[in-house]
């Protein structure tokens, strides 16, 4: 869309809306930036900061574990408070009003259901809940808070206080960006029925996407007949697959994003600009 203002694509997303009858939307990082939630990657899709989680390492080490809880503890109080922005409520009135037919995001921060969106999947799953891997016992992440701030109550002061040696910088898997020089005396959570190993229940890297959320999602792109990427660079392939698909049947692709995305060439309509600018204009 070079050469033209933010109005004139804005115009052209718009009719891209109302030619097509069932638009699925794929959402990233990129929509809940505004939402005081940073994201992995720069603008050309470089991933920034450390080495995320891996999942095969989380449920094989304790010390890996140890150093999870600890910083998600700290970077929790971020992830708590973000509420949905201008885009994630764009896109709940847009679905309500008929304009697109469905949404899957690789977001796990919740903020779609909050904003009202309902035919919604959430490819990596959601870090409000966690997860027993022992008794797959379902718990909420707020209860687990409360647990790890009372068993940790230095821990929690010094994060609270925003001391050197623990500067909590809340990430999109809740994984927070502290140093601590001492893990041992960290209490972890278990769980409360069995005393189980607990995960956050989301998909970490290195892990694969449960069978039967895969298919639901293939499902919502095999019905659509458009596809809209939003705030996404596309890089992990989860997402990008999405695109291959909706190319490989002739299905049009249109994006908000601000930079490049790995599905570039597919991309018939692009808009470079943040979601929660654009998405409103569309209502
Ligand atoms: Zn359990």
């Amino acid at each position: 869309m070079a050469g033209m203002n933010l109005n004139e694509q804005v115009d052209h997303l718009s009719g891209f809306l109302l030619r097509h009858r069932r638009v699925l939307v794929l959402t990233g990082a990129g929509l809940s930036t505004a939402s005081g939630i940073p994201d992995y990657r720069d603008k050309d899709g470089v991933r920034r900061g450390r080495t995320p989680i891996q999942g095969p390492d989380f449920r094989k080490s304790e010390a890996v574990r140890r150093r999870y809880w600890a910083r998600s503890m700290a970077g929790w109080p971020t992830l708590a408070q973000a509420a949905p922005n201008a885009g994630h409520q764009a896109l709940a009135q847009l679905e309500a009003a008929g304009r697109i037919d469905a949404l899957i995001t690789q977001n796990v921060d919740g903020l779609h259901q909050r904003a009202g969106s309902s035919r919604l999947i959430e490819l990596h799953g959601n870090i409000h809940g966690v997860i027993c891997l022992d008794c797959r016992t379902l718990h909420r992440r707020a209860d687990i808070q409360r647990w790890l701030v009372e068993a940790n109550p230095a821990l929690a002061a010094s994060a609270a206080a925003g001391a050197d040696s623990v500067v909590p910088e809340a990430r999109p898997d809740g994984d927070a960006e502290i140093e601590l020089n001492d893990l041992q005396d960290f209490h972890m959570p278990s769980c409360g029925d069995c005393g189980g190993t607990l995960q956050p229940d989301v998909i970490f890297f290195g892990d694969n996407i449960p069978a039967p959320r895969t298919a639901a999602a293939l499902e919502m792109m095999e019905q659509a007949d458009a596809l809209l990427v939003v705030g996404s660079s596309l890089m992990v392939f989860s997402g990008y697959r999405f695109c291959k698909l909706a190319a490989a049947s002739g299905k049009p692709i249109a994006a908000i994003n601000l930079g490049k995305t790995r599905a570039d060439e597919l991309i018939g309509l692009k808009v470079e600009a943040t979601a929660s600018e654009v998405l409103p204009r569309l209502l």
